[in-house]
């Protein structure tokens, strides 16, 4: 399983219908260190800058800020899907949650899941104060919410997934 092509072909999914453009997979991509559970995690050489300094004034207004996922290959993309599908989950209703692989922002390495007080993805974050320090903050290091609340996207609300923008 390696292609775009053979893994649209294994979801039986027609390309030529998707009307989202294709993210091009990042190549040069700098290590940040590892995430809390020990994998390491990969961004784009300007969204790795501007985290690092972003999470640093955060601590400095004691907010602790981290990333659970950064990078994600196509590959990676599909195995989460097929995970879920495995798991007896239908296409359309994984597809409210995840992109299909090509279509994910984290291929470019220019988006992050930010976590604070939990090693899990999760709507709690929304109330937390870590999430309130981002909305008031994360736009002076160009970090933006990728998919807000009623968002056209098809992808529900997620305030944990912020992308970069130079
Ligand atoms: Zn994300």
């Amino acid at each position: 399983m390696q292609s775009l092509k053979e893994i649209y072909l294994t979801l039986n999914i027609n390309k030529n219908e998707i009307q989202d453009s294709i993210i091009y997979e990042e190549k040069n991509l700098i290590s940040i260190g590892k995430n809390a559970l020990g994998k390491e995690i990969f961004l784009s050489k300007g969204c790795a800058q501007a985290w690092l300094k972003m999470k640093d004034d955060a601590l400095k207004d004691s907010i602790n800020i981290s990333i659970l996922s950064g990078f994600r290959s196509y590959k990676k993309q599909y195995s989460i899907i097929k995970n879920k599908l495995n798991r007896g989950m239908p296409l359309n209703k994984i597809l409210h949650e995840n992109k299909l692989p090509g279509l994910s922002y984290h291929h470019s390495g220019n988006a992050i899941d930010i976590i604070s007080n939990s090693y899990k993805l999760s709507l709690e974050f929304e109330k937390s104060l870590a999430y309130l320090w981002l909305v008031k903050n994360a736009h002076k290091y160009g970090f933006y919410l990728q998919y807000p609340k009623d968002n056209k996207s098809g992808i529900m609300f997620e305030p944990w997934h912020w992308y970069f923008k130079e």
